[in-house]
């Protein structure tokens, strides 16, 4: 297997270098660039003033999504921010990527090996994640050969679009391609298609792979405030003794979101719910009953108990969610109970289960042993065992990322079941969510 490329391992001893990591996940490098940093009088901070004199508050869901992904000033859309904001775990490690280009693998086996699959990839970031797949896929082209393979990325970032373009395609990609549901296509290093498209809808149907890693936390969340009066939405608007900064407020009434997103049964007093990321899912669910296939979420998250975990990152450190939009990550934990209520019960939903656990089911520590094998010098080892130590440290990423996959319900069900009902073949259990048996 080819080692770790060289990039990857310079970013890796760049980063992993500063231990200890923050409290809230990123590492700490690099230094402040004055020319990058928009500040107080950036153009998005001066369109949402704009916007919050003529209108009042926004809710915070619109407050993100401007931040984030407004076309001309978001966050995602003209920083590209990965790597130089936080690192992720396809970024620390090839390992990670390989191992989940093995889980699609094993489930492609585990359902009878279709004819074709598509890789589909909601918010790819560098494209790191998912040129570590296909490197899997290409060392296990044998087993491959008779199966149609393409690649689909879902990203509204123009500016990423481009990395992952170069980072998959080495940058031969054709825009605005005749068929028009893409807004760009090529083809990867390694001979498989690949387009690219702004929303999961357009993606074509059929037997596909959906993976979603660091995406779902990106999405725009409503806040809400239990008070003596009932539920508040926590709404964001301009503080009027300091002018141009912005400052979180409580809706006077309730709104339609409080309404429609809060249970009776709750007993927290600060909700944070995701509209965006459950019909999303609705689809994923939608797709995967329809046309077979499964979909694998990693992020860090919770199973609806937690409350206020709203937060901003600059330059891996901890930035105020309100200051300078547009020049910071803003990020929200995922609420996999949300996401599992979201499905409906169209797919079954395995997990969330603790990356490290998923990571160790999928053999990661015999893939640390052969890559230090197969490595001579001291550097890369020390690099291989502190990248190792990155994603399953409980007090790293071990613990608080988590993994999380829809299936449709045949895959858990015994298939002999009914016709033949004292057969004691098991079903092949999911891998990493059980044990990796690929047959
Ligand atoms: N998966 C990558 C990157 C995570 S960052 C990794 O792990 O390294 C979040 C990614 O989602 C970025 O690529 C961002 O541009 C994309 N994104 C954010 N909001 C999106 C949306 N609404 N639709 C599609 N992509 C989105």
């Amino acid at each position: 297997a080819a080692m770790a490329p060289a990039r990857r391992a310079l970013l890796a001893a760049r980063l992993l270098g500063r231990a200890p990591l923050s409290a809230a996940l990123r590492l700490s490098s690099g230094a402040e660039k004055p020319w990058e940093a928009g500040g107080n009088g950036g153009a998005l901070q001066r369109h949402l003033s704009r916007k919050l004199r003529a209108t009042g508050a926004v809710t915070v869901a619109e407050y993100m999504r401007e931040a984030l992904t407004n076309p001309g000033q978001g966050y995602y859309t003209r920083r590209g921010g990965v790597g130089r904001d936080f690192v992720t775990s396809p970024e620390i490690s090839q390992v990670f990527g390989e191992l989940i280009g093995i889980w699609f693998i094993s489930e492609w086996m585990a359902t009878g090996k279709p004819k074709a699959f598509q890789l589909v990839e909601l918010g790819p970031g560098r494209g790191t994640l998912t040129d570590d797949i296909l490197r899997v896929f290409n060392q296990l082209a044998s087993l491959l050969s008779k199966c149609d393979v393409s690649v689909h990325l879902v990203e509204v970032s123009p500016k990423l679009s481009e990395t992952q373009a170069l980072m998959l395609t080495g940058g031969k990609v054709q825009s605005g391609p005749e068929d028009k549901s893409a807004y760009m296509k090529g083809v990867s290093k390694t001979g498989i298609p690949i387009s690219w498209y702004r929303d999961i809808q357009d993606v074509p149907p059929g037997y596909s792979f959906y993976l979603a890693h660091e995406f779902f936390d990106a999405l725009p969340i409503h806040k809400f405030q239990r008070t003596e009066r009932g539920w508040r939405e926590v709404l964001v608007d301009i503080d009027p003794e300091v002018p141009d900064q912005l400052r979180f407020v409580l809706s006077p009434s309730s709104t339609p979101a409080t309404e429609n997103f809060i249970q009776p049964e709750e007993r927290r007093d600060h909700v944070e719910v995701c509209p965006e990321a459950g019909v999303i899912i609705q689809r994923l669910a939608c797709r995967i009953e329809k046309d077979g296939g499964a979909a694998l979420v990693a992020d860090y998250g919770h199973d609806g108990t937690k409350t206020d975990t709203f937060r901003g990152f600059r330059n891996h450190k901890l930035h105020d969610v309100l200051k300078a939009p547009g020049t910071a990550d803003l990020t929200a934990d995922v609420d996999f109970s949300f996401l599992r209520k979201m499905t409906q019960g169209r797919t079954a939903t395995l997990g969330p289960i603790k990356q490290r656990e998923f990571l160790k089911n999928m053999g990661i520590d015999l893939r640390l042993q052969v890559l230090l094998q197969n490595s001579h010098d001291t550097a890369t080892q020390q690099q291989l065992l502190h990248s190792y130590d990155m994603l399953m440290n409980p007090k790293k990423m071990g613990d608080c990322f988590h993994f999380f996959a829809l299936l449709p319900h045949h895959r858990l069900a015994h298939p002999d079941k009914k016709e033949k009902p004292e057969s004691k073949s098991p079903v092949a259990p999911v891998a990493g969510f059980g044990e990796l048996v690929l047959k």
